[in-house]
């Protein structure tokens, strides 16, 4: 059996950061997860919107840490070398009855001391967004609004966490917790681990893996969304994050620009779904939603669409929990259970919080030698054309380009499979490669090939992935 101070369950955004922030002290430390990659649950599936943090109740923890985290975002995403842009969101309200709700939204940041938050007329909002509609009665400007790309986070979290001596644990699936001599013994299907403490972020399952020992005070139940998103190349879209409340008290929507130059829109909304399988019903509301706030958007620049599940927390009469949950049920066993948005935004606050619960318990030091910098894969398209040219010089790999839509070289693909990408989806998620308008259709082979090799099995073995549905297995719904 594998010792270790603490356990992680869960390589999504909140695994990644509970593993890294737990490096920050003299621990040893495993990350489960039960899938062959990080980030691919609801990490993967998300607005990736970094909250300004207007939208909670002043005085809850969520609040607090949504401000504190946006304040820290820029200096958390220079250590860890992933893009972020601070491109600022205008809340639209089109009707009396959302700018009543834009206004309190203004005087909730206001007393949680949001900074760059300001309450537009219409005619300023589409000065500063001439993309959207006419007929804008109100716009809430929030400055310190941005937006990241939510795996290439996580991902460069568990690459530092795995660097400061965490262990990472892919293909292994928790089973059963129970109480030993000194914390706990994990049983997993592949072998048993034992640890003093253990930090629960199982997404959709972390009900159920608290349930493993403990009873959980939520139940987790999922409804999904869908998503589009459009080309760079596209026209009229905006610069801001564009958020629109409705006058009636239908779904709202974001129209996200990407840190990689795409435009996201999207959520809808659909009860009790459990999958991540787009919905015709659904896709439609979107582009009828798009319509309505952007029109100037052409719909045919769409290059792909997807859906997402969302970790909903219910009391056991079923009402919704609006906060999040986290929960410590025995000792050194942290539960963070049904994390909806902003989990992206708080995901290293919320590592913070529950690393220093641990560290308390068990009395860890601080850990002097623990680095919080990551270098990400150097990309050829941020450089450049001399510095291009003397790459390539330096590597000849570099001066091969597999993904031409999204302008990845032959150099990063490999480097993507160095640290430990091992499907055509694992290297998409590193360097991008079959993200652009093609969709790999150019590249998929070349990329299947590298691996094929680097792995050393035939090509058609290569896996392709993707968000699985064996993340809901056992659980909620139709799965
Ligand atoms: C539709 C939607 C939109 C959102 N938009 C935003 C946004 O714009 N901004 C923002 O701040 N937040 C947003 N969020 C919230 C944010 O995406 C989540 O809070 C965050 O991704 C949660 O990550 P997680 O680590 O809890 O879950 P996951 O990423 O799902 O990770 C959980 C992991 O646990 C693993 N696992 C499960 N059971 C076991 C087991 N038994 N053994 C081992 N491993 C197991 C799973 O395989 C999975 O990889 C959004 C969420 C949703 C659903």
């Amino acid at each position: 059996m594998k010792d270790y101070d603490v356990i992680v369950i869960g390589g999504g955004l909140l695994g990644c950061f509970a593993a890294r922030n737990l490096c920050r002290r003299k621990m040893h430390i495993a990350l489960l997860e039960a899938r062959e990659d990080v980030c691919t649950g609801i990490s993967r599936a998300n607005t990736a919107i970094v909250y300004p943090g207007y939208d909670h109740k002043p005085g809850t923890l969520k609040a607090e840490m949504c401000v504190r985290a946006n304040a820290r975002f820029d200096a958390l995403c220079r250590e860890l070398d992933v893009p972020f842009s601070r491109c600022g969101s205008l809340m639209v309200s089109y009707g009396e009855k959302a700018d009543a709700v834009l206004k309190k939204k203004y005087e909730n940041g206001q007393s949680m001391g949001v900074p760059g938050l300001r309450l537009l007329s219409g005619e300023e909002a589409r000065k500063k967004e001439p993309a959207l509609a006419e007929g804008v009665s109100t716009a809430l400007y929030a400055a310190t609004a941005g937006t990241v790309n939510p795996w290439e986070l996580g991902i460069a979290a568990c690459e530092n966490a795995a660097a400061n001596g965490a262990e990472l644990c892919l293909n292994t699936r928790v089973l059963n917790i129970r109480r030993a001599a000194e914390g706990y013994r994990v049983e997993t299907d592949r072998g048993d681990f034992s640890c003093r403490a253990l930090v629960n972020c199982a997404g959709l399952g972390a009900d159920r893996v608290q349930g493993l020992l403990f009873p959980t005070p939520v139940h987790i139940s999922p409804d999904a969304a869908d998503y589009l998103i459009l080309d760079r190349a596209a026209k009229n879209k905006p610069a801001h994050i564009i958020q629109y409340e409705p006058e009636d008290d239908g779904k709202g929507f974001n129209a996200v620009p990407t840190v990689e130059g795409s435009l996201l829109l999207g959520p809808s909304k659909r009860k009790n779904e459990t999958d991540y399988a787009v919905n015709a019903e659904g896709l439609s509301f979107v582009r009828k939603r798009a319509g309505q706030v952007l029109p100037g958007l052409d719909l045919q620049d769409t290059i792909r669409s997807f859906a997402a599940v969302r970790p909903n927390p219910q009391r056991s009469d079923g009402s919704s929990i609006g906060s999040f949950v986290i929960d410590n049920p025995g000792p050194g066993f942290w539960s963070l259970i049904g994390i909806k948005t902003p989990g992206l935004t708080c995901a290293d606050e919320l590592g913070r919080f529950v690393s220093d619960k641990i560290a308390a318990e068990l009395g860890a030091e601080e850990n002097p030698v623990f680095n919080p910098c990551r270098t990400g894969i150097r990309r050829a398209r941020d450089l450049s054309l001399s510095e291009r040219v003397a790459l390539v010089r330096e590597n000849a790999a570099y001066g091969e380009i597999l993904c031409h839509c999204e302008d990845v070289t032959k150099a990063e693909v490999l480097e993507a499979i160095r640290r430990g990408a091992d499907s055509v989806d694992g290297v998409k998620r590193r360097v991008g490669a079959g993200m652009g308008r093609c969709q790999g259709s150019r590249c998929e082979r070349a990329v299947m090939e590298l691996l094929a090799e680097a792995l050393d099995i035939p090509v058609a073995a290569v896996r392709k992935n993707g968000p699985g549905s064996e993340i809901l297995e056992g659980g909620h719904g139709k799965n």
